[in-house]
């Protein structure tokens, strides 16, 4: 097996970091590289712009829009995005719905909602967890009762991400219950503007309120808006989910950080702000969280070789998410005092894109930010089970 790039993907690297120095607007590398929050519009401008470079759903079938690259081709476009400071996609519209509209929707749903989709013209938001259904989604109640050619939903989901924002939401609502909880379940798309829905914002710990609780009440959605088949929401939930776990590693975000890491411990020795002692310990951290998401870095490109097991993505995503979580704690740790003070506001969308020191200011705000990627896509224990199971054999 071979883990290194071919002079071919070599070239498809330069092209494509050539693309992202040029394409990303300056606004939006700033507000990234300051962990500002992105609006509604900053992105829809950018996922337009890599829409209209035929970049914004590298992942669908070629025949729906994809590029028809190879694993390690997007696996390298994916390290560039994130070295480049650029935002990722919409992953409701690009790694979620999308490829299930693609593989369960049916001609008049692919025509109606593809296109649309990948150009963010509409915003999908996910409702699938609901209070006491999230590991255990199978639980979920929601319930959509048939009434000639409409479905009426009654019911609540919860910490759904940018619903504010949210056109169309695709959700899991149980249509029956008479059998395994697994079964009954369908997968339907519902219009935001429906009456009867209700959105309420619920504040995070990093100040953002960009979750959300959304309540149904008797809410009516055409038979017409299911994908596939009554009670078979359950398999097509499963295939998006495992979709959902394979990107969250962000191994490029981490190399990212770490540069970042590495460039202000730099700073803070120039300006005598560390001493022998500090520098040294620094200098352990850093040295060990590089080895790590080296080793991880090249269990992924086992993966894209396709040399790894079923497990792959339960691995990854575990690894990818506590090494996200460790760059941000030594972030906040070398910002000190200064880091604590978070400016009122922070959480309405102000940021501190340009100022001297920026980073320090964005660091809690950012480590509150990044405890969640270790629960949402399956929380970590989860995956835990899953690897005792499939690789283990336990
Ligand atoms: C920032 C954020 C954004 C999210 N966005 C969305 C969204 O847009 N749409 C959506 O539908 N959902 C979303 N979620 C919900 C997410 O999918 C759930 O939080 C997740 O599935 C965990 O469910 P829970 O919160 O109900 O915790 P629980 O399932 O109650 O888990 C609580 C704790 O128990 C542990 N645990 C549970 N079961 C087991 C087990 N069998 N073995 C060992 N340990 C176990 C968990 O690991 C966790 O530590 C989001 C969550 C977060 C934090």
């Amino acid at each position: 097996m071979d883990l290194t790039f071919t002079p071919e993907e070599q070239a498809f690297r330069a092209e494509v970091r050539a693309f992202f120095a040029e394409a990303l607007p300056d606004d939006l590398r700033a507000k990234m590289i300051d962990r500002g929050n992105l609006t509604r519009d900053d992105y829809v401008r950018w996922q337009r712009i890599l829409n209209a470079r035929g970049w914004a759903t590298i992942n669908w079938p070629v025949e729906h829009g994809g590029t028809g690259w190879s694993a390690a081709q997007r696996y390298i476009f994916q390290e560039e995005m994130a070295l480049a400071h650029a935002p990722e996609w919409l992953p409701f519209n690009v790694n979620m719905i999308g490829p299930i509209l693609c593989k369960f929707g049916n001609e008049e749903q692919k025509a109606r909602f593809l296109k649309p989709t990948a150009n963010l013209d509409i915003w999908w938001c996910q409702g699938f967890s609901e209070p006491g259904s999230g590991s255990d989604l199978a639980s979920l109640r929601t319930r959509a009762v048939r009434d000639g050619d409409d479905y009426v939903i009654n019911g609540q989901k919860i910490w759904t991400t940018l619903a504010q924002n949210a056109d169309w939401m695709f959700l899991l609502a149980r249509t029956d219950d008479s059998g395994r909880k697994q079964q009954g379940i369908s997968f339907l798309l519902l219009d935001m503007k429906t009456p009867g829905i209700t959105v309420r914002p619920i504040r995070s710990i990093d100040g953002v309120e960009d979750l959300n609780e959304v309540f149904f009440e008797d809410v009516r959605l055409p038979v017409t808006n299911r994908i596939g088949e009554e009670g078979k929401g359950w398999d097509y939930a499963k295939y998006l989910l495992g979709n959902e776990r394979t990107g969250i590693a962000r191994i490029g975000l981490s190399k990212e950080r770490l540069l970042q890491l590495r460039t202000v411990e730099n700073e803070m020795a120039t300006r005598g702000m560390l001493d022998e002692g500090e520098q040294a310990r620094l200098a352990w951290k850093l040295a060990e969280l590089e080895v790590e998401l080296r080793a991880l870095e090249l269990t992924q490109l086992r993966a894209v070789a396709n040399a790894l097991s079923d497990g792959a993505a339960s691995l990854l995503k575990v690894r990818g998410t506590e090494i996200q979580q460790r760059t941000t704690e030594l972030l906040v740790e070398l910002a000190g005092p200064a880091g604590l003070a978070v400016p009122p506001g922070y959480g309405e969308g102000d940021h501190w894109a340009g100022q001297e020191d920026s980073w320090r200011h964005s660091a809690a705000p950012y480590y509150f930010n990044r405890r969640a990627v270790s629960i949402y896509g399956g929380a970590n224990e989860v995956q835990k089970n899953i690897l005792a199971k499939s690789v283990l054999g336990l």
